[in-house]
C-alpha cells in the first residue's frame, strides 16, 4: 500500500478542484411515499446498476436504500487513492479468531457508502478466465457462465485505450472487442513508472509463460496490461455511483435512493407461501424506524457480508443459528452465510537497492516529487495520481506454480480427503451443503490439472510490493449473527487454511513469487527479500511465518462471496439460477453473494456483470 501522506493545503486545494463534481443529496435522507415496485437494499455496486435498468422503463418505480452517505472527499475521485483504503467509509468489523492462524482475528472490510465498494477499491479491473464462469453454469446454472455473461460484461464497461506513443513505447495490448459502450469507464494509464520495462522482462523470463491480448477476454493464465475503473475523460475514479446514479439522478423521477438508512428487517406476507412485501429501515440521522413496501420485488444487494445477515435477522437462514439467537425462522435454509470465500492473499516485500527514479515510492520518500504530480495532476490530470493501481499483472494456472505432475497430485489428493474434516460443522449436517461441496471440489480439481484458469498472480507497481492471492480457495468461511446481539454486525469466519491443501499451497506461492523475483531481469533492481524474508526456507518456517504475520497473509482481499449461493437447492444453494431465494417468493438476491465459486481474479467486473444479467432477469419476469 502507498503512503496517503501529502499536505493538508494539496488535500485542499484537491478538494476545491474536484470535491463538488457531485453535491451530497441532503435531501434524499427521507422517505415520503411508502410502497415501490421494487425495493433495493444496498446503494452499491450491484445495487446501483439494478436500480438503473430497471428505472429505465418509467413506469418500474424503484427505492434504494443505503446505509451509507455520498463521499467527495478526494479519497473517493482521485486514481493515486486506489494504494490505500478510506477506512472512513467502512464498516471494519473484527472477524472471528480462526484456530489456524494462531486464533487471530482480521479486519473485515464492508464498505458503507453510496457506491459502495467501488469508491473505496483497488480500482483493478479484470475478468476471471473462461473456466471460471462456466464452473458456474457446471454447478448448475445454465446461462451463468461465460457466453451467458460475456454480454453483461461488455454492457457495463467502455475501454478507453491509453495513447498511441504510450501504447508504442509500451507494447501495450487489449482486446477492444471485450468492451461495449457501457457506463463504469475502464482505461490503461498513460503513466507508467520506468522499472515497469523490466517488471515485463521479467514476465518474459518465467516458464511456459504466454501473453493473450487482453486481461478480459477469459483466456486465463499469462501476462497481461490490465485496466482500472478510471474515467479518462477527467482523470477521475470511475464508481457505481458515477456510472450508474449520478447521470440519471436528476432526470428519473422513479428511482429514490436514500441514504443513511439501514435495512434492519425485511417484512414478509405468511400466506401459503412466504413472501416478501417489504423491508424495515432505521434512520442514522434520528434513528426513527419505517417501514417501505415492493410490490413486486425486494432485492438485496447488501454484498456477501451484509445480505447474509439481513436474511438470517429476519428468520431466513439455518434454523439452528436463528433459534439460538432468539430470532424467528421463516425459512429454514442453511446455505445462508455458508459457502464462503474470498482471496486470501500471499504478501511478499523486496527492497530495491537499485530502482529507477521515479518509482511507486518516491511520492511518499520524495517531497518534491510530490509536490510536482500533485501540481501536474491538478493542471493536466496526468502523471502518476492519474493513475491508480498496477497495469501490468501475470497470472499463473496451478502447473506453473508447481509443475503438471505435482498439480496433478495435488488434484488426487483433494478428491481423496473426507470433505466434512476440513469444512465448518455445518456441512455435516446438511447433505446438500456437503454435496455443493463435492461438486465445486470435483471442478476445482479438473482446473488445477489444466492450464484453463489460475491459481494465482501477481500484480506489480514497479516497487517491491508483490502481492499473490490464492484463487482457488479450498477452506469455506462463514458468516452468521452474533447470538446475543442478533441485530449487531454479523459474526465473520474466514476459516483460511482450514483445508491444509490451502496452506501447502500458500507456501507454494511463495515459492513461485520468489522465483519471479530471483528472475535475471528482476536483478537489475537490486532486490533482497524483506518478508518473509530469506532465513524462512522450509515449508514449515514459512508457514509459521504467514500464520503469524496478518501482513505477510491476508485473510481477505475484500472480495467476499457466496454466503447466498447461486446453485440448485440440493446442492446447497440460497438462490436459483433466476436470483429468486429459495421458498420465499418476491426476494432476490443480486449481489456477490451469488458467486458459487469464486472466481480467479478482482470481483467488481464479475459484480457488474452479475447485476446487469440480474436487471434483465428481473425486468423480463414483470
Ligand atoms: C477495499 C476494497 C478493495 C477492493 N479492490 C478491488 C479491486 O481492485 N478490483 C476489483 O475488481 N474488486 C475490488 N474489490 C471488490 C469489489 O469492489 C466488490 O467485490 C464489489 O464491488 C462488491 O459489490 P456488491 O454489490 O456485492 O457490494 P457493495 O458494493 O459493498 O455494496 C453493498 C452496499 O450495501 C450497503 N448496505 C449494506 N448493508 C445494508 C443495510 N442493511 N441497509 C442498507 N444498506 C446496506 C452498503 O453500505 C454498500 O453500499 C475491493 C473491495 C474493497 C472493499
Amino acid at each position: 500500500m502507498g503512503s496517503r501522506s501529502h499536505s493538508s493545503l494539496i488535500l485542499l486545494s484537491c478538494a476545491l478542484a474536484i470535491g463538488s463534481a457531485a453535491a451530497t443529496n441532503s435531501h434524499h435522507h427521507a422517505v415520503d411515499d411508502s410502497t415501490f415496485d421494487y425495493v433495493v437494499v444496498g446503494g452499491g455496486t450491484s445495487g446501483l446498476v439494478v436500480a438503473n435498468r430497471l428505472t429505465e422503463n418509467r413506469r418500474n418505480s424503484v427505492l434504494v436504500i443505503e446505509r451509507g452517505y455520498f463521499d467527495d472527499k478526494p479519497e473517493a475521485i482521485i486514481p493515486w487513492y486506489a494504494n490505500a483504503v478510506d477506512t472512513s467509509v467502512l464498516l471494519s468489523p473484527r472477524s472471528a479468531p480462526n484456530p489456524k492462524l494462531n486464533n487471530a482475528t482480521r479486519n473485515v472490510t464492508v464498505a458503507a457508502v453510496v457506491g459502495g465498494a467501488t469508491v473505496v477499491n483497488g480500482m483493478g479491473c479484470d475478468r476471471g478466465s473462461k473456466a471460471d464462469y462456466d464452473a458456474w453454469e457446471e454447478l448448475g446454472n445454465p446461462g451463468w457462465g461465460w457466453d451467458g455473461l460475456l454480454p453483461y460484461f461488455k454492457k457495463s464497461t467502455n475501454f478507453t485505450p491509453p495513447n498511441p506513443d504510450v501504447v508504442e513505447r509500451w507494447n501495450m495490448t487489449w482486446d477492444a472487442s471485450a468492451y461495449g459502450k457501457g457506463p463504469v469507464q475502464v482505461h490503461i494509464s498513460n503513466f507508467q513508472y520506468p522499472d515497469i520495462d523490466v517488471i515485463w522482462e521479467g514476465f518474459r523470463q518465467q516458464p511456459g509463460v504466454t501473453f493473450p491480448p487482453g486481461a478480459s477476454s477469459g483466456f486465463g493464465p499469462g501476462a497481461y496490461w490490465t485496466p482500472n475503473t478510471v474515467d479518462a475523460r477527467d482523470m477521475t475514479r470511475s464508481t457505481a455511483r458515477s456510472a450508474y446514479y449520478d447521470p440519471v439522478n436528476k432526470t428519473r423521477t422513479n428511482l429514490r435512493l436514500v441514504i443513511g438508512q439501514t435495512a434492519t428487517k425485511l417484512l414478509f406476507d405468511r400466506g401459503k407461501r412466504l413472501r416478501a412485501r417489504g423491508v424495515r429501515i432505521v434512520s442514522s440521522v434520528d434513528g426513527k424506524a419505517r417501514n417501505v413496501y415492493a410490490r413486486k420485488e425486494v432485492i438485496l444487494a447488501a454484498g456477501a457480508v451484509m445480505t447474509p445477515h439481513l436474511l438470517q435477522v429476519s428468520g431466513i437462514g439455518p434454523a439452528a443459528v436463528l433459534k439460538a439467537a432468539g430470532v424467528k425462522v421463516e425459512k429454514d435454509l442453511p446455505s445462508v452465510g455458508a459457502n464462503f470465500q474470498d482471496h486470501a492473499t500471499v504478501v511478499l516485500w523486496f527492497n530495491l537497492s537499485t530502482p529507477s527514479f521515479p518509482n511507486p515510492d518516491s511520492i511518499s520518500n520524495n517531497a518534491t516529487y510530490n509536490a510536482t504530480v500533485w501540481e501536474e495532476y491538478f493542471t493536466n490530470k496526468t502523471g502518476p495520481i492519474a493513475a491508480a493501481n498496477s497495469n501490468s499483472i501475470i497470472y499463473y494456472s496451478l502447473s506453473q506454480v508447481l509443475s503438471s505432475s505435482a498439480a496433478a497430485s495435488v488434484a488426487s489428493r483433494l478428491l481423496a480427503q473426507d470433505a466434512r474434516q476440513y469444512l465448518p460443522s455445518i456441512y455435516s449436517t446438511n447433505s446438500a451443503l456437503l454435496r455443493g461441496f463435492k461438486a465445486q471440489r470435483a471442478i476445482l480439481a479438473q482446473r488445477f490439472k489444466t492450464n484453463t484458469s489460475s491459481y494465482t498472480t501477481q500484480p506489480l507497481r514497479g516497487n517491491g510490493q508483490s502481492p499473490s492471492p490464492l484463487l482457488k480457495p479450498l477452506s469455506r468461511g462463514s458468516v452468521t449473527l452474533n447470538l446475543t446481539h442478533p441485530e449487531s454486525l454479523p459474526v465473520v469466519q474466514y476459516n483460511t487454511f482450514m483445508n491444509p491443501i490451502d496452506e501447502e499451497l500458500a507456501v507454494a506461492v511463495v515459492r513461485r513469487s520468489r522465483q519471479y523475483w530471483a528472475s535475471p531481469a528482476l536483478q537489475k533492481l537490486g532486490p533482497t527479500e524483506r518478508q518473509p524474508g530469506v532465513q524462512y526456507q522450509t515449508d514449515k518456517e514459512i508457514l509459521d511465518y504467514l500464520k503469524a504475520n496478518p501482513l505477510a497473509l491476508f485473510a481477505s482481499l475484500a472480495h467476499p462471496s457466496g454466503t447466498c449461493a447461486m446453485m440448485p437447492e440440493k446442492l446447497g444453494g440460497c438462490v436459483g439460477s433466476d436470483l429468486r431465494v429459495y421458498g420465499v417468493k418476491g426476494l432476490s438476491v443480486v449481489d456477490a453473494s451469488v458467486i458459487p465459486l469464486i472466481s480467479g481474479t478482482s470481483l467488481q467486473a464479475t459484480v457488474y456483470a452479475i447485476a446487469e444479467k440480474a436487471a434483465d432477469i428481473i425486468r423480463a419476469r414483470g
